[in-house]
């Protein structure tokens, strides 16, 4: 038997290929390579999937998020609140612009931030908030947002797991001040290369956002104003992205249905499972066990490939030693004991029986 991969982005490339060849030509025959008229579809497009005013493409996840930080005019000394339960880029692009992560504790019961600890930890250096939208389950966005607003303090969601994820029928990534998305491969939405791009309602933030990207030249001019970077999206990752777009639902329907499948399987035998949510997209769906390790060790063994996602947690990464050792009792034992399982629709259908019953089989039921 064929191994099960956690994931592989080239067998949903393979589905659209037809589509996606199509609009690869398409793109080199306008002769256009950077910010052209494929990214401006592509921004204009996601901004009304998302129901926002604006859609800035860049180069990468962490991209958005450092530029979205310096938009706001974060910077040296300034603390930034988040989560240790996520991807590095998370912290480094708090790095990339001089401030210092505060790491907070989590809500088991959503893996994402803890709403309590974030107002605990304001201080009056605190410039911003990040919560991460982990493995695609809302973070509570009202009541952060409530936070934020009581304290002037600016709210990045992280939206590189939550693409058409949502709260109450509205999509992440229209709560905060501004939004981070990537496009790396392996996630809902994902291109064939490195992109991202920062979605917001706010005018002010959007024109700072395209200086920024490039070169620090304000749209329509031909200036630098100030200091500016180069992180632009390119016009074959947006043609490609649109093409994906039209079935970011459906997909994350499947993902849904995929979760439902497992849950249906898994309840009641002793394992955690992942919250749900009505809006929860799965970009993973991550179970809990005391004996990880073993856990994952024994899948493989039955031809299954997890992941864990994440140990360390990043409070225990050297770059992010910054200051007092601080400890986040509920986010180090989910760091060691969360596994997440396929579930990516094209290796994950018609598999999950067998995955659940490996998974009880090692479980000794
Ligand atoms: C993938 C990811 C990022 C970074 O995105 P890149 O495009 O790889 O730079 C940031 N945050 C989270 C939570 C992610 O999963």
């Amino acid at each position: 038997m064929a191994i099960i991969p956690q994931a592989d982005p080239s067998l949903r490339i393979a589905r659209f290929r037809q589509e996606i060849d199509r609009a690869i030509g398409t793109t080199l025959s306008s002769r256009h390579y950077i910010l052209g008229p494929a990214v401006e579809k592509f921004e204009h497009d996601f901004a009304a999937y998302l129901g926002v005013r604006h859609c800035v493409g860049v180069a990468s996840g962490t991209d958005a998020l450092a530029l979205s930080l310096r938009s706001m005019g974060v910077g040296k000394g300034d603390e930034v609140i988040t989560t240790a339960l996520t991807a590095p880029a998370t912290a480094q692009a708090i790095l990339q612009c001089g401030a210092i992560p505060r790491f907070v504790d989590i809500d088991p019961a959503s893996r994402c931030l803890d709403t309590g600890a974030v107002e605990a930890a304001i201080t009056e250096r605190t410039a911003a908030i990040i919560p991460v939208h982990l493995f695609g389950h809302p973070a509570d966005m009202p009541r952060l947002m409530g936070i934020a607003g009581r304290h002037d303090i600016a709210v990045i969601e992280d939206c590189a797991q939550a693409h058409g994820a949502m709260i109450d029928g509205r999509r992440l990534g229209s709560f905060g001040h501004a939004a981070a998305f990537s496009f790396y491969p392996t996630k809902n939405l994902g291109g064939v290369g490195d992109s991202g791009a920062i979605v917001t309602n706010d005018d002010a933030i959007d024109a700072r956002l395209r200086s920024l990207r490039n070169y620090g030249i304000p749209s329509g001019q031909k200036e630098s104003s100030a200091m500016g970077f180069n992180s632009r999206m390119d016009e074959l990752q947006a043609a490609i992205l649109s093409v994906l777009l039209p079935y970011l639902d459906a997909g994350n329907a499947e993902r849904r249905a995929l979760a439902g499948e497992y849950r249906r399987e898994l309840t009641g035998v002793g394992l955690c499972l992942p919250p749900d949510a009505d809006g929860a997209i799965y970009h993973q769906f991550a179970i809990a066990c005391r004996d990880r390790d073993h856990m994952a060790r024994s899948l493989r063994e039955m031809d299954i490939q997890t992941l864990v996602h994440y140990h360390p947690p990043l409070h225990y990464h050297p770059a992010f030693r910054t200051g007092d050792v601080v400890h986040l009792p509920e986010c180090e034992r989910l760091s060691s004991q969360l596994l997440s399982l396929p579930i990516q629709p094209e290796v994950a259908s018609g598999n999950t029986g067998y995955i659940s019953r490996s998974i009880m089989k090692v479980m000794g039921l």
